[in-house]
């Protein structure tokens, strides 16, 4: 009864939240809901099949993957919105009713919503360098999830990163799933006991015994092969990483008694996942966004640019979300640009400008904003690529342009 009226009560806040534009409603009426119900994630999920997907980066595509796959057998609930914190998640939880729930989940606040909703599965995609005012060192999140882990049943995870093979394995199974690792800067120490994590080709380990388990999947093309099957993937989505997202998403659902091949084919429609590669039109120009927000990420969104030739946008903050300290901007191997025609904006440009001149790069101006940057580029197609808070501010601006 209790949640029930705190349920309510949460989604009062949110129709006035909106109504007054005073915040993102969905986050406040989570808060709402848990300040005076603090048991209602446990009450909610009860009786439901909880399947957490976290990792640093690519959860919001995955989990948006994974419920598509996962509808092919019934209805799914999903926090759609990216709301992935406690708010977010028993908001999520009070909002349907379906026999399943994915959530994406925050790194740091995964083993809360596990104790919380009790979930039997976790996607577990990768970890590497974000928020570094949030998230000092990515061996002490390694290191959280490996005590919180020990209540899970069933991790599906990257073979290829150590940092989620070693939590994952207190796990009691595991599906893992070699999808390959492109960053590999933040993996270099042994997230069990601190010495060096070799590396030759694929395989990695370490002189303790941690090492690369033996794939029961693994990415090649674009295609899904176990020892016994090949599932063709179908990803809208651009660049390698949605690729491995559309792996890490089948091999889960495939777990969870989805057929592979009508999962796979149930992704093709998505084009676009709360905006990420959405094309904006401006004054004739038509402007694809791409979000990278830390270093790991804006490595495969260079490898998705580069397989083009369009001028850039790269729109930099440094807010809450972002992470206030931009100091991994020297981490991004920006050389890869070089030659290109390239405008910076966002609040922290400066510190984007100062990088790319470091790098070397000398066709580099600066805009007040996106659609100015925009008016002084070649006419053609643009790609924008831009951090968190600079993400949501382009799109935005362009928006309202148009
Ligand atoms: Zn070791």
């Amino acid at each position: 009864m209790r949640v029930v009226a705190a349920a309510r009560l949460g989604r009062l806040c949110e129709s006035l939240s909106r109504g007054t534009r005073l915040g993102s409603g969905g986050v406040i009426g989570g808060r709402v809901l848990l300040a005076l119900a603090p048991q209602a994630p446990r009450e909610l999920a009860e009786g439901r099949e909880v399947v957490l997907v976290s990792g640093t980066n690519g959860k919001t595509t995955t989990s948006t993957y994974l419920a598509a796959c996962l509808r092919t057998r019934g209805p799914v609930d999903h926090n759609a919105d990216g709301a992935n914190t406690p708010a977010g998640v028993v908001r999520t939880l009070a909002a349907g009713s379906a026999p399943v729930v994915v959530l994406e989940t925050d790194e740091g606040w995964l083993p809360w919503t596990l104790a919380q909703t009790r979930a039997r599965t976790a996607v577990l995609l990768n970890l590497s360098r974000d928020q570094l005012h949030r998230h000092h060192e990515v061996a002490a999140v390694a290191s959280g999830w490996h005590s919180a882990l020990t209540r899970l049943d069933h991790a599906v995870a990257n073979c290829d990163d150590p940092d989620v093979v070693f939590p994952a394995l207190a796990a009691r199974r595991q599906t893992w799933v070699g999808v390959g690792l492109r960053w590999t800067q933040d993996a270099l120490v042994c997230p069990r006991c601190g010495r060096e994590c070799r590396r030759a080709a694929q395989d990695w380990g370490c002189r303790c015994g941690l090492r690369r388990p033996t794939p029961d999947w693994r990415l090649e093309g674009a295609d899904l092969v176990s020892d016994t099957r090949r599932v063709a993937l179908h990803v809208g989505l651009p660049g390698r990483a949605n690729l491995a997202n559309a792996a890490m998403a089948v091999a889960a659902a495939t777990s969870l008694g989805a057929d592979p091949q009508a999962a796979a084919d149930a992704l093709r429609e998505i084009v676009s996942v709360a905006g990420r590669y959405g094309v904006l039109e401006h004054a004739g120009r038509r402007a694809r966004l791409v979000l990278a927000k830390n270093p790991a990420g804006w490595v495969e969104a260079l490898g998705v640019v580069c397989a083009g030739t369009a001028p850039l946008v790269l729109a930099f903050g440094s807010d809450g979300v972002d992470g206030r300290d931009p100091s991994w901007l020297y981490d991004v191997p920006f050389a890869a640009i070089a030659g290109r025609p390239v405008v910076v904006t966002g609040r922290r440009a400066t510190d984007m400008l100062v990088r790319l001149q470091m790098e070397g790069l000398t066709d580099v101006r600066r805009a007040p904003d996106v659609v100015s940057a925009l008016g002084m580029l070649p006419p053609g197609p643009v790609d924008v690529v831009a951090n968190y808070s600079a993400f949501q501010d382009s799109r935005r601006e362009l928006r309202h342009a148009s």
